[in-house]
């Protein structure tokens, strides 16, 4: 795409063809599923007491440019980093090595840790886990030469917005395409004629991935038999169940397997371990139809995070509960684990032992040197380290971001504020947090977003691609299902540093490849 086609994108609207564009993509939202419940911002606490409000999701009213290249080694890229986090959390040495690091300093990462001792004490009885992942990336521009990939973080637990997301291209394309064959919904534009957005199976990918778990679990082990579901573990308050309610209706209706809903706070009362069974089967008792009895064969776990999801130990007696238990889990302690931020960091340093071949070993190594070059520089901040220094320093900390061990969005420092917040906590309370490189995203289209409440932002925007894969695999390190399809594209205001469509920085974007 030339220069002058990208810096006209979008065209300008009129306020008439705004006004066409957002009733448009509201009303679609609706009819679609791709909406959230509203945050008490919206809808004042008492006005909704019943609970029946939903609106759309925080969309772009255009789907925004990506470089091709980049998305293209995304998808290529995806399978091997799904092999790399099963491998990680396989090597529960090395892993061990990293938390002990974290112990002292975060609670929150010694408390997931304590879990997976108190399991492994007692043996675990599932050697099969499931990884629904999302790696998300930036196109780094540098001064000279192509935009390259590199990855802003891995996730490996509750990984979101593969349902709304591919909503979000069925939405830009029809925009695009119908009536067929017309352009009359958005004023004309070079690269609006020239393309439409890559299809995306995210959320194929995804229930596909918990398919093969529950295929894979095998006969029920309760004597009788029990017939046997899906678990998805969600977080009371949530606003963002259309999401998650596109993966239960796939699992239902295509591959036809009963799917339950069960608050993170209700865990211990709606599910059971008998204590007379040693292969210890996941029962769960669905509230309203109190004479059935469901074995889980996976838990998928859309909650327990973060450490406020744990308010007294009985929500980490819970969390303890389901992984003891024989069912599938979406992700283990030790998969979350994986995902920490200090994980990413150790992986891409520069010097040292070669961790990332050395998990990749049966890889192709030019495959692993792609996976590499997808690392931004990476510091921890121990004493007179690269790290610390750059990162105390103000004039170098302005290119950088501080990470804890945490998900979610919103817990990250931000150039300036970095030496400010370090030198505000402990120094021993350093080597809980990992010092990132910013990644340079290409100089910025705009776009117009909707949020949803209703607002209409116009403005220079960066976008984070996300892919998403599955995995299945067994602790003595065998796959037993490698796939991955389907992407999310977060867009935020370029002068916003964080990211994160639930925490409100973002709005679900498509992608138009160039
Ligand atoms: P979380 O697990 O909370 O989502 P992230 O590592 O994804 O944490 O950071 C949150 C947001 O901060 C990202 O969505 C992105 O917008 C921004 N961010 C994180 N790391 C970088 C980076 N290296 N360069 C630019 N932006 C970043
Ligand atoms: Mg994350
Ligand atoms: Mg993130």
């Amino acid at each position: 795409m030339t220069d002058s086609v990208y810096s006209s994108y979008p065209p300008d609207l009129s306020a008439a063809q705004q006004e066409f564009l957002v009733t448009a993509v509201k009303d679609w939202a609706i009819q679609n599923g791709l909406a959230v419940r509203p945050s008490p911002a919206i809808v004042p606490p008492g006005t909704d007491s019943n609970g029946v409000l939903a609106t759309n999701a925080p969309v772009t009213l255009f789907p925004s440019p990506f470089p091709r290249t980049c998305f293209q080694e995304a998808t290529a890229l995806q399978s091997i980093y799904n092999e790399l986090y099963a491998a990680i959390t396989c090597d529960t040495e090395w892993l061990g090595n990293i938390v002990e690091g974290l112990i002292e300093v975060d609670d929150f990462v010694a408390n997931l840790w304590k879990v997976h001792l108190a399991v492994q004490k007692e043996g675990y009885v599932q050697n099969l886990s499931l990884g629904l992942f999302r790696s998300d990336y930036m196109a780094h521009v540098a001064p000279t030469g192509a935009p390259s990939l590199k990855q802003v973080e891995f996730n490996t637990i509750s990984a979101s917005f593969g349902g709304l997301s591919a909503l979000v291209r069925e939405l830009h394309n029809d925009l695009l395409t119908v009536p067929p064959g017309s352009s009359i919904n958005y004023p004309s534009h070079p690269l609006l004629q020239s393309s439409t957005p890559p299809e995306n199976t995210a959320v194929e990918t995804l229930a596909a991935g918990l398919a093969e778990a529950h295929k894979a679990y095998g006969a029920s082990k309760s004597t009788p038999a029990l017939p046997l579901c899906v678990l998805f573990v969600v977080q009371k308050e949530e606003r963002n169940v259309f999401d998650q309610h596109a993966l239960s209706k796939q699992l239902k209706t295509f591959h036809k397997i009963p799917v339950f809903r069960v608050s993170s706070v209700d865990v211990l009362d709606q599910t059971s371990i008998s204590g007379s069974n040693p292969s210890r089967p996941l029962l769960y008792q669905p509230p309203h139809s109190p004479d059935s009895t469901f074995e889980v064969t996976t838990v998928y776990l859309r909650a327990y995070y973060a450490p406020d999801e744990y308010k007294s130990s009985r929500d980490w007696e819970a969390r303890t509960h389901l992984e003891r238990s024989a069912a599938i889990k979406c992700p283990s302690v030790l998969n979350q684990l994986a995902g920490c931020k200090k994980v990413q960091q150790v992986l891409a340093e520069p010097t040292g032992p070669d961790h990332l071949s050395s998990f990749l070993k049966g890889a192709d190594p030019s495959l692993v040197e792609r996976v590499r070059e997808t690392f931004a520089p990476q510091y921890d901040l121990s004493t007179n380290s690269r790290g610390r220094e750059l990162a105390l320093n103000p004039d170098t900390a302005m290119n950088h971001v501080l990470k804890p061990q945490r998900e979610g969005g919103g817990n990250n420092i931000y150039k300036s504020e970095i030496p400010e917040f370090l030198r505000s906590i402990p120094e021993s309370d350093w080597r809980g947090w990992v010092l990132m490189e910013l990644i340079n995203p290409a100089p910025s289209a705009q776009n117009v977003a909707l949020r949803n409440d209703g607002e209409v932002l116009r403005g220079n925007v960066i976008s984070e691609l996300g892919v998403y894969g599955t995995i299945l695999w067994d602790n003595s390190g065998k796959v037993l299902h490698n796939d991955q399809g389907g992407y999310l594209l977060r867009t935020k205001g370029k002068e916003v540093n964080e990211g994160g469509v639930a925490a409100g920085f973002s709005s679900l974007d498509s992608v138009l490849l160039f």
